[in-house]
């Protein structure tokens, strides 16, 4: 078997702030492996903040891996990437093929001005998504409590709002600002605080559906998640779970806990964000999923993950 790597870097339109820091732009490791006239495509590209091996550790691992195909890498990122060239070369080998479809995807907007909030949101409706995730946790909770009334009033029957802490607000804060808004329709509050044995009172409080991400990245934080039935909602990120294999798996424990899944990119490139595409129409084919980021790059990235009126299209 022959592996390729190769770096990319892809721009981002406008920064993106969530609680882990501003992202502007990602760097990608592109990944190949081959075997005769067969091929299979993943990608690496961790991102700071998120709990994950720093971009030069998983470039070491990639290239440990190229000298030694034999011993997959073990870091999250270059595991994810890897093991969805493998999974994809198989099928090539398999001579199977997966039939045209498509699936609703969500916009993400991550802007911190009020101003900034209202156009995208106004935007990302216009342009037909059926659901959009707002960042919030970034600022400070009057800021908070406005940006999400804003969206609020422009998603009201129009699309699903969802918000995303990404673990950033106080249990306080977390209260405070859900509270303040607990007239608007939300449709989710993914990682609302640091710990997940707050979650349970949040949503019995503010009667919100909890989504869980970054805590999934680990069995024992898995295990702990569900035994304190801390989340209604499972955000699987196979970008950074370890590829196809492990997202699937951790998506069945989630449905025998009766837990929604829905499938989100981690701002991918374009290869992985087609893993997460075929993910997503395999395991939840009829929900709103996190795969819309394309839209998000300068760079302009295949049709097939671009999001046209809200949905993106397997050809
Ligand atoms: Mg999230």
């Amino acid at each position: 078997m022959l592996i390729t790597l190769q770096r990319r870097v892809l721009h981002l339109r406008s920064p993106l702030v969530t609680a882990h820091g501003s992202t502007s732009e990602r760097h990608v490791i592109e990944i190949s492996v081959q075997e005769g006239k067969f091929y299979g495509y993943g990608e690496a590209s961790p991102l700071p903040g998120f709990g994950l091996e720093s971009f030069q550790e998983a470039e070491t691992a990639l290239n440990n891996w190229v000298q030694d195909p034999e011993q997959l890498p073990t870091s999250p990122a270059a595991l994810s990437g890897a093991a969805t060239a493998l999974e994809y070369l198989a099928f090539a080998k398999r001579g199977d093929s997966l039939p045209p479809a498509s699936i609703a995807v969500q916009a993400l907007v991550g802007a911190s001005e009020i101003f900034d909030v209202e156009t995208q949101v106004a935007q990302a409706i216009d342009a037909g998504y059926p659901a959009i995730k707002l960042k919030v946790a970034a600022t400070n909770t009057s800021a908070d409590i406005e940006r999400i009334r804003v969206a609020a009033t422009l998603t009201n029957e129009k699309a699903l709002l969802r918000l995303d802490a990404n673990g950033g607000w106080s249990t306080n804060e977390a209260s405070q600002v859900l509270r303040a808004v607990a007239d608007e329709q939300i449709d989710l509050v993914e990682e609302p605080t640091q710990d997940p044995s707050d979650w349970r009172a949040i949503s019995t409080r503010t009667g919100l559906n909890i989504g869980a991400d970054e805590h999934l990245s680990g069995a024992l934080q898995i295990d702990r998640i569900l035994e304190l039935k801390a989340a209604h909602t499972f955000v699987l990120k196979p970008s950074v779970l370890g590829g196809p294999g492990f997202t699937r798996q951790l998506a069945s424990r989630a449905d025998e806990h009766n837990i929604r899944v829905l499938i989100s990119s981690f701002l991918d490139g374009p290869i992985a964000l087609r893993a997460a595409r075929d993910l997503a129409l395999d395991l939840a084919p009829h929900e709103i999923h996190g795969l819309g980021t394309a839209a998000l790059f300068v760079d302009e990235l295949p049709e097939d993950v671009q999001p046209v009126k809200g949905r993106i299209f397997r050809r």
